[in-house]
């Protein structure tokens, strides 16, 4: 073996064709700890883990057979002391004035190995960061929905408190407060549109009456039962309200001063012509129609004078406010 070959920076095995090791260079002994005469005429499967045994002689054999040679094939030999050497290897099968040979330069791969090894750690804690972070991001979203459905849930609540806050207790309609953002609604639309609108205002006739007689339990039956038949009467979009003791407002969305007038009376027929269980009770209305510059106190004060000027008249009336400026 000349000398450069012999300490050149990798190792070299020198294989007769059929596999039995012909020479080695120093290098490739101090890397296995072996001694040249312990290797001399010796299988090439002496020198091989048992799995790269199995490999070489299915893999890089039949390779070399039929290509002459193979480049880049990783596999592991084992030093004396039966320590495993990766390696990767090359080998070319020559023809030369002895016969076929097989060379075979090999390069220790440990610091590779350790490179792989650090990768895998790094990759497995990706991985496992990977899914840490995910179940986190999952956690969070449930947390999210969790929130949401409070929010959802607060909300609801929320308005169903704003409803309550705006509706009458004994007869379920409007309050006055409820009343009032109504009309507030309405004037603006009226502003923009010029569309008007009308209120009406009723009032129970001779209702101390009904309670000194019949009791009080009676008189808020009064209360719910008129209050139904208003209900009945009015589209979706009008409101009706209970704004005192016996009285109650309609808004009538868009109902000009006749439409108002018709609905009122259909409303005091009802009331009046309905079958009470006590003496028959009926209603009084004052209906008032917007006009130019309208506020709620300018509109109500029209519909209570109308209002007035019914129960002036003997009662179970209907009087419109534009009747009395006539
Ligand atoms: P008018 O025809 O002039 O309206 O006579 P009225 O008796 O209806 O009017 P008045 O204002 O003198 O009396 C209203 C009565 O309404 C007095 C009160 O006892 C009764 N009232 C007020 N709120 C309630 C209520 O919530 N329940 C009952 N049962 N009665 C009520
Ligand atoms: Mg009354
Ligand atoms: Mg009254």
């Amino acid at each position: 073996m000349n000398e450069q070959l012999n300490y050149a920076p990798c190792s070299y095995l020198l294989l007769a064709e059929n596999g039995r090791i012909l020479d080695a260079n120093f290098m490739l002994l101090q890397l296995l700890e072996f001694e040249m005469s312990e290797l001399k005429g010796k299988s090439i499967q002496s020198l091989l883990t048992v799995p790269s045994q199995t490999f070489y002689q299915l893999f890089v054999l039949p390779i070399v057979e039929m290509e002459e040679s193979v480049e880049e094939v990783y596999i592991s030999l084992k030093s004396k002391t039966g320590r495993e050497v990766p390696v990767i290897m090359n080998a070319i099968k020559q023809l030369n004035d002895g016969g076929i040979t097989i060379s075979c330069a090999m390069i220790a791969i440990k610091k590779r190995r350790e490179y792989e090894k650090v990768l895998l750690a790094a990759k497995k804690e990706a991985e496992e960061r990977n899914i840490a972070k995910k179940k986190a991001i999952q956690e969070l979203n449930g947390l999210r929905k969790e929130l949401e459905n409070k929010q959802q849930e607060l909300i609801g609540m929320n308005t169903m408190l704003q409803e309550l806050a705006m509706t009458d207790e004994l007869t379920g309609l409007h309050n006055r407060r409820g009343y009032s953002e109504k009309m507030v609604e309405c004037i603006s639309q009226f502003n923009k549109t010029g569309n008007p609108f009308s209120l009406l205002i009723i009032d129970i006739d001779h209702f101390k009456k009904v309670n000194d007689t019949f009791g009080h339990p009676i008189g808020d039956q009064v209360l719910k039962t008129i209050s139904q038949m208003i209900q009945e009467k009015i589209g979706g979009e009008d409101v009706a309200a209970r704004i005192g003791g016996e009285e109650f407002a309609v808004i009538l969305g868009e109902a000009n001063q006749r439409e108002a007038l018709e609905v009122a009376e259909i409303l005091r027929e009802y009331v009046a012509g309905s079958l009470w269980t006590i003496p028959t009770v009926t209603i009084s209305i004052g209906v008032a129609t917007a006009t130019m510059d309208v506020t709620e106190q300018s509109i109500q004060a029209r519909a209570d004078e109308a209002l007035y000027a019914s129960k002036e008249k003997g009662r179970n009336m209907v009087t419109h406010a534009a009747e009395i400026y006539m």
